[in-house]
Protein backbone atom coordinates (compact mmCIF):
# COMPACT_ATOMS: atom_id res chain seq x y z
CA UNK A 1 0.00 0.00 0.00
CA UNK A 2 1.57 3.64 -1.20
CA UNK A 3 1.80 5.77 1.47
CA UNK A 4 -1.33 8.11 1.14
CA UNK A 5 -0.11 11.32 3.16
CA UNK A 6 -1.37 13.32 0.87
CA UNK A 7 -4.90 11.90 0.19
CA UNK A 8 -6.66 10.10 -2.72
CA UNK A 9 -4.97 11.17 -5.77
CA UNK A 10 -6.20 10.35 -9.14
CA UNK A 11 -5.87 11.51 -12.91
CA UNK A 12 -7.24 11.96 -16.30
CA UNK A 13 -5.25 10.87 -18.54
CA UNK A 14 -6.49 11.96 -22.37
CA UNK A 15 -4.32 11.49 -25.32
CA UNK A 16 -5.07 13.99 -28.34
CA UNK A 17 -5.27 11.76 -30.97
CA UNK A 18 -8.66 12.80 -31.67
CA UNK A 19 -12.16 13.91 -30.02
CA UNK A 20 -12.70 12.54 -27.20
CA UNK A 21 -15.92 9.88 -27.33
CA UNK A 22 -18.70 8.73 -24.71
CA UNK A 23 -16.75 5.83 -23.38
CA UNK A 24 -13.51 7.95 -22.65
CA UNK A 25 -16.15 10.18 -20.95
CA UNK A 26 -17.65 7.30 -18.90
CA UNK A 27 -14.42 6.23 -17.72
CA UNK A 28 -12.95 9.87 -16.84
CA UNK A 29 -16.36 10.01 -15.09
CA UNK A 30 -15.98 7.36 -12.65
CA UNK A 31 -12.55 8.76 -12.13
CA UNK A 32 -13.67 11.86 -10.70
CA UNK A 33 -16.81 10.55 -9.20
CA UNK A 34 -13.96 7.87 -6.94
CA UNK A 35 -11.75 11.13 -6.32
CA UNK A 36 -14.71 13.30 -5.12
CA UNK A 37 -15.76 10.34 -2.66
CA UNK A 38 -12.23 10.19 -1.45
CA UNK A 39 -12.44 13.56 -0.67
CA UNK A 40 -9.02 13.54 -3.25
CA UNK A 41 -7.56 15.76 -5.61
CA UNK A 42 -7.91 15.34 -10.03
CA UNK A 43 -5.42 15.75 -12.15
CA UNK A 44 -5.29 16.26 -15.95
CA UNK A 45 -2.64 14.99 -17.80
CA UNK A 46 -1.94 15.49 -21.44
CA UNK A 47 -0.91 12.18 -22.78
CA UNK A 48 0.57 14.12 -26.18
CA UNK A 49 3.42 11.90 -25.87
CA UNK A 50 2.95 10.31 -29.42
CA UNK A 51 3.67 13.77 -31.71
CA UNK A 52 3.05 11.43 -34.93
CA UNK A 53 -0.58 11.09 -33.82
CA UNK A 54 -1.49 13.51 -31.93
CA UNK A 55 -3.00 17.37 -33.39
CA UNK A 56 -2.53 20.64 -31.24
CA UNK A 57 -6.57 21.28 -32.68
CA UNK A 58 -7.55 18.37 -30.47
CA UNK A 59 -5.88 19.75 -27.05
CA UNK A 60 -7.76 22.71 -26.91
CA UNK A 61 -11.27 20.62 -27.76
CA UNK A 62 -10.08 18.11 -25.58
CA UNK A 63 -10.16 20.70 -22.33
CA UNK A 64 -13.07 22.34 -24.00
CA UNK A 65 -15.26 19.18 -24.21
CA UNK A 66 -14.11 18.09 -20.83
CA UNK A 67 -15.22 21.24 -19.09
CA UNK A 68 -18.43 21.01 -20.80
CA UNK A 69 -19.25 17.67 -19.61
CA UNK A 70 -18.50 18.46 -15.99
CA UNK A 71 -15.33 17.88 -15.24
CA UNK A 72 -12.71 19.59 -12.77
CA UNK A 73 -9.61 18.81 -12.28
CA UNK A 74 -7.01 20.37 -9.32
CA UNK A 75 -3.91 20.18 -11.21
CA UNK A 76 -3.39 19.99 -14.84
CA UNK A 77 -1.90 21.85 -18.42
CA UNK A 78 -4.45 24.63 -18.14
CA UNK A 79 -4.53 24.58 -14.20
CA UNK A 80 -0.83 24.69 -13.03
CA UNK A 81 0.14 22.93 -10.07
CA UNK A 82 3.06 21.75 -8.44
CA UNK A 83 4.23 18.44 -9.97
CA UNK A 84 4.07 19.89 -13.36
CA UNK A 85 4.31 20.05 -16.59
CA UNK A 86 1.29 18.24 -17.43
CA UNK A 87 1.94 17.85 -20.58
CA UNK A 88 3.54 14.81 -21.41
CA UNK A 89 5.78 16.63 -24.63
CA UNK A 90 7.32 18.66 -21.76
CA UNK A 91 8.27 15.87 -19.64
CA UNK A 92 11.13 14.16 -21.54
CA UNK A 93 13.67 14.50 -18.64
CA UNK A 94 11.87 12.54 -16.63
CA UNK A 95 11.33 9.92 -19.30
CA UNK A 96 15.55 9.81 -19.89
CA UNK A 97 16.12 9.15 -16.44
CA UNK A 98 14.07 6.17 -15.48
CA UNK A 99 15.37 4.64 -19.28
CA UNK A 100 19.01 5.23 -18.04
CA UNK A 101 17.89 3.65 -14.55
CA UNK A 102 16.29 0.95 -17.12
CA UNK A 103 19.58 0.25 -18.57
CA UNK A 104 22.01 0.56 -15.80
CA UNK A 105 20.34 -2.11 -14.21
CA UNK A 106 20.87 -4.22 -17.04
CA UNK A 107 16.24 -4.55 -17.62
CA UNK A 108 16.26 -3.18 -21.05
CA UNK A 109 18.14 -4.43 -24.40
CA UNK A 110 17.78 -2.69 -27.91
CA UNK A 111 15.63 -4.78 -30.06
CA UNK A 112 16.59 -3.64 -34.40
CA UNK A 113 13.78 -6.27 -34.86
CA UNK A 114 10.65 -4.57 -37.46
CA UNK A 115 7.38 -5.32 -37.21
CA UNK A 116 7.72 -7.62 -39.87
CA UNK A 117 9.97 -9.51 -38.46
CA UNK A 118 8.03 -10.01 -35.03
CA UNK A 119 5.12 -10.85 -37.48
CA UNK A 120 7.17 -13.59 -39.31
CA UNK A 121 8.11 -15.02 -36.04
CA UNK A 122 5.43 -15.68 -34.23
CA UNK A 123 2.54 -16.95 -34.67
CA UNK A 124 0.56 -15.21 -32.28
CA UNK A 125 -2.91 -16.90 -31.15
CA UNK A 126 -4.16 -14.70 -28.42
CA UNK A 127 -2.98 -11.66 -30.51
CA UNK A 128 -6.14 -9.45 -31.16
CA UNK A 129 -6.06 -5.85 -32.56
CA UNK A 130 -5.75 -4.64 -28.74
CA UNK A 131 -2.46 -6.33 -27.91
CA UNK A 132 0.63 -6.85 -29.51
CA UNK A 133 2.19 -10.19 -30.39
CA UNK A 134 4.64 -11.88 -27.93
CA UNK A 135 8.15 -10.77 -28.66
CA UNK A 136 10.00 -13.90 -29.94
CA UNK A 137 13.41 -12.97 -28.52
CA UNK A 138 15.49 -12.33 -31.17
CA UNK A 139 17.79 -9.80 -29.83
CA UNK A 140 17.51 -10.60 -26.02
CA UNK A 141 21.12 -11.98 -26.06
CA UNK A 142 21.88 -8.52 -27.44
CA UNK A 143 24.13 -6.38 -24.88
CA UNK A 144 22.24 -3.83 -22.77
CA UNK A 145 24.66 -1.67 -24.65
CA UNK A 146 24.35 0.74 -27.99
CA UNK A 147 28.40 1.09 -27.85
CA UNK A 148 28.20 -1.94 -30.74
CA UNK A 149 25.86 -0.29 -33.24
CA UNK A 150 26.13 1.98 -36.13
CA UNK A 151 24.93 5.50 -35.17
CA UNK A 152 22.40 5.32 -38.08
CA UNK A 153 21.18 1.59 -36.73
CA UNK A 154 17.21 2.01 -35.59
CA UNK A 155 16.32 -0.04 -32.62
CA UNK A 156 13.90 0.06 -29.89
CA UNK A 157 14.86 -0.40 -26.17
CA UNK A 158 12.30 -3.67 -24.95
CA UNK A 159 12.29 -4.48 -21.40
CA UNK A 160 12.97 -8.02 -20.40
CA UNK A 161 9.99 -9.54 -18.91
CA UNK A 162 10.75 -12.85 -16.17
CA UNK A 163 9.50 -15.74 -18.63
CA UNK A 164 7.11 -18.08 -16.46
CA UNK A 165 6.81 -15.43 -13.05
CA UNK A 166 3.07 -14.88 -12.31
CA UNK A 167 2.04 -10.89 -11.81
CA UNK A 168 -0.67 -10.63 -10.11
CA UNK A 169 -2.09 -7.87 -8.28
CA UNK A 170 -6.25 -7.00 -6.90
CA UNK A 171 -7.92 -4.80 -9.16
CA UNK A 172 -10.57 -2.13 -6.97
CA UNK A 173 -13.03 -3.33 -9.07
CA UNK A 174 -12.56 -6.51 -10.81
CA UNK A 175 -10.80 -7.86 -8.30
CA UNK A 176 -7.61 -10.32 -8.45
CA UNK A 177 -5.82 -10.67 -11.26
CA UNK A 178 -3.09 -12.61 -12.59
CA UNK A 179 -0.88 -12.67 -15.56
CA UNK A 180 2.16 -15.28 -16.57
CA UNK A 181 5.23 -13.35 -18.06
CA UNK A 182 6.20 -14.52 -21.43
CA UNK A 183 2.50 -16.30 -21.55
CA UNK A 184 0.29 -13.90 -21.75
CA UNK A 185 2.58 -10.50 -22.76
CA UNK A 186 6.66 -10.99 -23.77
CA UNK A 187 8.96 -8.58 -23.84
CA UNK A 188 7.89 -4.96 -24.72
CA UNK A 189 9.43 -1.90 -25.78
CA UNK A 190 10.01 0.95 -23.30
CA UNK A 191 11.43 3.72 -25.82
CA UNK A 192 10.89 3.78 -29.70
CA UNK A 193 13.39 3.79 -32.37
CA UNK A 194 11.95 7.37 -33.15
CA UNK A 195 13.26 8.58 -29.80
CA UNK A 196 9.50 8.85 -28.20
CA UNK A 197 9.19 7.13 -24.86
CA UNK A 198 6.41 4.04 -25.52
CA UNK A 199 3.37 4.38 -23.09
CA UNK A 200 4.56 2.04 -20.57
CA UNK A 201 7.08 3.55 -19.39
CA UNK A 202 5.91 7.31 -20.02
CA UNK A 203 2.45 6.26 -17.63
CA UNK A 204 4.68 4.86 -15.16
CA UNK A 205 6.88 7.70 -14.58
CA UNK A 206 4.49 9.97 -14.44
CA UNK A 207 1.89 8.35 -12.30
CA UNK A 208 5.02 7.95 -9.55
CA UNK A 209 6.36 11.75 -10.21
CA UNK A 210 2.50 13.17 -9.99
CA UNK A 211 1.25 11.21 -6.48
CA UNK A 212 -1.13 9.43 -8.39
CA UNK A 213 -2.38 6.89 -5.87
CA UNK A 214 -5.46 5.45 -7.74
CA UNK A 215 -5.50 5.02 -12.04
CA UNK A 216 -9.10 4.31 -13.07
CA UNK A 217 -8.74 3.49 -16.80
CA UNK A 218 -10.27 0.78 -18.88
CA UNK A 219 -10.29 -2.66 -18.24
CA UNK A 220 -8.47 -3.19 -22.03
CA UNK A 221 -5.31 -1.77 -20.29
CA UNK A 222 -5.28 -4.92 -17.26
CA UNK A 223 -2.41 -6.70 -19.29
CA UNK A 224 -0.44 -3.45 -19.53
CA UNK A 225 -1.06 -3.21 -15.67
CA UNK A 226 1.10 -6.33 -15.68
CA UNK A 227 3.67 -4.70 -17.73
CA UNK A 228 3.72 -1.76 -15.71
CA UNK A 229 4.59 -3.73 -12.49
CA UNK A 230 7.09 -5.20 -13.75
CA UNK A 231 8.49 -1.29 -14.81
CA UNK A 232 7.61 0.05 -11.17
CA UNK A 233 9.83 -2.87 -9.79
CA UNK A 234 12.66 -2.25 -11.79
CA UNK A 235 12.26 1.48 -11.25
CA UNK A 236 11.70 0.71 -7.53
CA UNK A 237 8.70 2.85 -7.25
CA UNK A 238 5.91 1.74 -5.39
CA UNK A 239 2.48 1.29 -7.60
CA UNK A 240 -0.63 2.61 -6.97
CA UNK A 241 -4.01 1.01 -6.84
CA UNK A 242 -5.93 0.28 -9.80
CA UNK A 243 -9.68 0.41 -10.48
CA UNK A 244 -10.47 -0.81 -14.10
CA UNK A 245 -13.37 0.21 -15.55
CA UNK A 246 -15.68 -2.41 -18.22
CA UNK A 247 -15.73 -0.40 -21.94
CA UNK A 248 -18.39 0.96 -23.43
CA UNK A 249 -19.64 -0.66 -26.35
CA UNK A 250 -21.97 0.40 -29.69
CA UNK A 251 -25.65 -0.66 -29.98
CA UNK A 252 -23.63 -3.70 -31.96
CA UNK A 253 -21.48 -4.59 -29.32
CA UNK A 254 -18.47 -3.34 -30.74
CA UNK A 255 -15.92 -1.33 -28.34
CA UNK A 256 -16.28 2.53 -29.27
CA UNK A 257 -12.96 4.05 -30.48
CA UNK A 258 -12.18 7.72 -31.95
CA UNK A 259 -13.59 6.27 -34.99
CA UNK A 260 -16.89 6.37 -33.36
CA UNK A 261 -17.31 9.97 -34.87
CA UNK A 262 -21.24 10.24 -34.06
CA UNK A 263 -20.32 9.45 -30.24
CA UNK A 264 -17.87 12.17 -29.81
CA UNK A 265 -18.73 14.72 -26.90
CA UNK A 266 -18.75 17.20 -30.22
CA UNK A 267 -21.28 15.10 -32.32
CA UNK A 268 -23.08 14.85 -29.63
CA UNK A 269 -23.01 18.32 -28.25
CA UNK A 270 -24.07 19.52 -31.53
CA UNK A 271 -26.88 17.02 -31.76
CA UNK A 272 -28.18 18.91 -28.65
CA UNK A 273 -27.27 16.65 -26.23
CA UNK A 274 -26.70 17.76 -22.40
CA UNK A 275 -24.39 16.66 -20.08
CA UNK A 276 -27.24 15.51 -17.46
CA UNK A 277 -28.72 13.29 -20.07
CA UNK A 278 -25.75 11.40 -21.65
CA UNK A 279 -25.00 10.41 -17.56
CA UNK A 280 -28.59 8.73 -17.20
CA UNK A 281 -28.24 5.98 -15.77
CA UNK A 282 -24.25 5.95 -15.07
ZN1 LIG B 1 14.53 -7.65 -31.81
Amino acid sequence: MPPNSKGYRGRLAPSPTGYLHLGHARTFWIAQQRARAHDGALVLRNDDIDARRYKLEFVAAMIEDLRWFGFEWNEGPDAGGPLGPYNQSERFPFYRAALDQLQAGGCIYPCTCSRKDIAAATRAPHATDEDEPIYPGNCRSKLSSTNNFQPATRFNWRFRVPDGETISFRDEHLGPQRFVAGKDFGDFVVWRHDDVPAYQLSVVVDDAAMEINEVVRGADLLKSTARQLLVYQALSLPPQKFFHCPLMTDKAGVRLAKRHDTLSLRKLREGGATPEALRQGW
